[in-house]
């Protein structure tokens, strides 16, 4: 059976990926000119090192990406209101987001330069919409489903070096930093605050950035030194208002942001999207000798089983940005006197409770498999 995948993002590469494994002949097509992750680091989760297991590149994601060990949550003085204790062997980790996506390639059939306008005109038994949050795809078959801004914006990058620890930090008026050091990657930090999207140039945003975290506790004022402005990336906090339906039809789904773009204030989108990947290539019948009926059960299961959990991560998202963008002296006092109140904070058992998500269909991937090796 033949699938074409819109869109080589995390999303749409895991999905060929998870096909191809299940006997798909798989064609990705992605508008950019090149297939490149532009970003910083990304946190992955427990839930998505097992997709990526079930992939069979669990290992080498491991590999490429370093532990988080430490976290928690200070103020801009450096006390801490919370410390999480991570598991550095089964926790969550941090990799560039390059080295995820360059991993997830591999092997991978992908047409560059190819901007879908009309998926009606896409000839294959199985059509997947991963093109992200303006996918044209959503937008074609459930317009309903609104585009929603957070008044929030982050700037992300990556320092080289290294830096004790990691966590986040919680200022005034909604101001927030956290980095994780990546290993030889460098750290990756990100800072939000709640204020429109700049439009001055990059080196005025980092100068800007400087300013406003510059008497914070180390090492943030030395990673804002540290860092390269080309290196700067700078976007608005959206989600997807309600997140939409998975399957439309009896031969098309959606994976990642493309159906449920969320705020990622639980680190948890792409993990999603992951998570959306190998379910559905669990779910479809073999490529091999698979029919429509079969396909279009599965599609109704995927729809089933995945966007009851996807909505509930993305309001849990959203909530808690809610809570740390709180403006105002008041309402970030309440914040800290919160935190300072529950030990392991709530949203650290809210993203550990997330990450227990294991897949439910055995994985075909042989080879790289931590998950299948602990099972044995
Ligand atoms: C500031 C910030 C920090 C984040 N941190 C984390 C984190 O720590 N952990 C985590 O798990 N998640 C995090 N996320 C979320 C994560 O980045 C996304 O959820 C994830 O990248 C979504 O992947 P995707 O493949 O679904 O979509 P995308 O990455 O948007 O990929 C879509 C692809 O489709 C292509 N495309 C679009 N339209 C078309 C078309 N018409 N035709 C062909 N191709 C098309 C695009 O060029 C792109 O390559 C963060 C997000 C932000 C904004």
């Amino acid at each position: 059976m033949r699938a074409i995948v819109v869109g080589g993002g995390i999303g749409g590469l895991a999905t060929a990926r998870g096909l191809g494994l299940r006997g798909w002949d798989v064609t990705v097509l992605e508008r950019q000119r090149r297939l490149e992750a532009a970003g910083a680091g990304l946190s992955l989760w427990p839930n998505a090192l097992r997709a990526l297991d079930w992939l069979g590149v669990g290992d080498r994601v491991r590999g490429a990406g370093a532990p988080v060990v430490g976290g928690g949550l200070r103020t801009a003085g450096g006390g801490w209101l919370t410390r999480v204790a991570m598991d550095p062997s089964g926790g969550p980790i941090v990799v560039h987001r390059a080295d995820l996506h360059e991993i997830l390639a591999g092997g991978v059939r992908v047409r560059t330069g190819v901007a879908v306008s009309d998926p009606g005109e896409l000839d294959a038994d199985l059509i997947v919409g991963a093109d992200g949050i303006g996918s044209v795809i959503r937008m074609r078959y459930a317009p309903q489903v609104r585009i929603r801004d957070s008044g929030q914006v982050s700037w992300r990058a990556v320092a080289p070096g290294d830096a004790p620890g990691g966590g986040e930090t919680m200022g005034a008026d909604g101001l927030r930093f956290g980095y994780l050091p990546m290993g030889r990657r460098g750290v990756y930090w990100y800072a939000v605050a709640p204020a429109p999207l700049r439009t001055t140039s990059k080196a005025e945003q980092l100068a800007e950035l400087r300013r406003a975290f510059g008497s914070w506790h180390a090492p943030i004022p030395q990673l804002l030194e540290a860092t390269d402005a080309a290196a700067l990336l700078h976007h608005p906090l959206l989600d997807l208002d309600p997140v939409a339906p998975m399957r439309f039809g009896e031969r098309i789904a959606l994976v990642g942001d493309a159906a449920h773009a969320m705020t990622p204030n639980l680190g948890q989108g792409a993990c999603q999207a992951l998570e959306d990947a190998v379910t559905l290539a669990g779910l479809v019948p073999d490529g091999r000798n698979g029919t429509a009926a079969g396909l279009a059960d599965a599609l109704h299961r995927y729809d089933a089983e995945r966007r009851p959990r996807v909505a509930l991560v993305a309001r849990r998202s959203w909530q808690v940005g809610r809570v740390a963008g709180a403006r105002g002296r008041l309402a970030s006092a309440a914040v800290r006197a919160l935190a300072r109140l529950t030990p392991s904070s709530a949203t650290a058992r809210a993203a550990q409770r997330i990450a227990e998500w294991a897949p439910a269909h055995p994985s075909p991937a042989a080879e790289g498999n931590a998950t299948q090796r602990r099972a044995r």
